[in-house]
């Protein structure tokens, strides 16, 4: 094992994840612009798009036990592990490349699934980062950074694609645009498109927050042949706010971890 080559193993860097603070893995898909344009997506939000997403997303946290909590939006996956995750000793790179190789072999493994009359033309791709966050505190403006994000993208796509369904072209739909505030763009659906963005569904509004749910399931024994209910933690999509207090209330196992 111990070769005259051996020395070169000391030119690995250390990347070790600062201790005792909570990590974020943020994956995005890369040039998902043209992707979603190749596989012909619906604009502004492709459904079976997000809900191959969020499956990816559960994969994940079936396969990685320490992750807590994921959100979702567009093309990116945000997974939150705890301050005393001690994943490959936190060891940024491997964790990093880890997340997103198996988000990305998901990605193509269950493609057909929610695109059963698309062909697949090339392999998505994702990048992945880790980010450290001290205080509880900074984890969940973290998280909530993204859902606004979500929410400030959501109703600019929105608009946007309902001025461009109207007949517009896109040049002049971003013409309408520049400038405006939200209340413009509410104002600007309402009047012009008849859409009124509050009756719009929560997934696009809000992105996709996946926790572990107490569920019942129902497995066959394997002594007996006959079926037993059992409760087990799976990782379940919500559409809901992560930015207020309630639901941080309403679970607090996540941030006692
Ligand atoms: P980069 O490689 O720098 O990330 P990108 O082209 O992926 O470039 P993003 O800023 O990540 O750019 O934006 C992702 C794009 O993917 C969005 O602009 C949107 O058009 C598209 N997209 C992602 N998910 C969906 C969806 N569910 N429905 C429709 N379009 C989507
Ligand atoms: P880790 O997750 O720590 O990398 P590992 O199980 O992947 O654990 P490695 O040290 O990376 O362990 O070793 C890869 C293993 O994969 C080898 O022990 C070998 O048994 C198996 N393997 C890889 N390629 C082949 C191949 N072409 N044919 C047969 N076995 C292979
Ligand atoms: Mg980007
Ligand atoms: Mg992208
Ligand atoms: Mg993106
Ligand atoms: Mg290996």
């Amino acid at each position: 094992m111990n070769s005259k080559y051996q020395y070169v193993r000391e030119f690995e860097t250390v990347d070790k994840a600062l201790p005792n603070t909570w990590l974020v893995v943020r994956i995005d898909g890369r040039g998902f612009h043209r992707f979603s344009q190749e596989h012909d997506f619906a604009k502004p939000n492709d459904r079976p798009a997000i809900e191959l997403m969020n499956r990816c997303a559960v994969e994940v946290m079936k396969d990685i036990k320490d992750i807590i909590i994921a959100y979702g939006q567009s093309d990116e996956y945000s997974f939150v592990f705890p301050k005393s995750c001690n994943l490959y000793s936190r060891r940024a790179s491997k964790i990093a490349s880890t997340i997103a190789s198996l988000f990305a072999a998901n990605y193509a493994m269950r493609w057909h699934e929610y695109f059963p009359t698309v062909k697949l033309k090339y392999p998505a791709c994702f990048d992945s980062r880790v980010v450290c966050y001290p205080s509880d505190q900074n984890m969940r403006d973290y998280l909530s950074w993204r859902q606004v994000d979500c929410h400030i993208n959501n109703l600019y796509n929105t608009t946007f694609w309902a001025i461009v369904h109207s007949g517009k072209t896109e040049t002049a739909a971003e013409e309408e645009l520049r400038g405006t505030f939200s209340k413009d763009k509410h104002e600007i659906l309402f009047t012009n498109h008849n859409i009124n963005y509050n009756t719009i569904e929560e997934i696009y509004k809000k992105g996709s927050v996946i926790i572990r749910q107490k569920t019942k399931v129902t497995t066959i024994s394997p002594n007996t042949g006959q079926p037993v209910e059992r409760i087990k933690l799976v990782p379940t999509p919500l559409y809901v706010d992560i930015i207020g207090q309630e639901f941080w209330d309403e679970h607090p196992e996540l941030l006692t971890k």
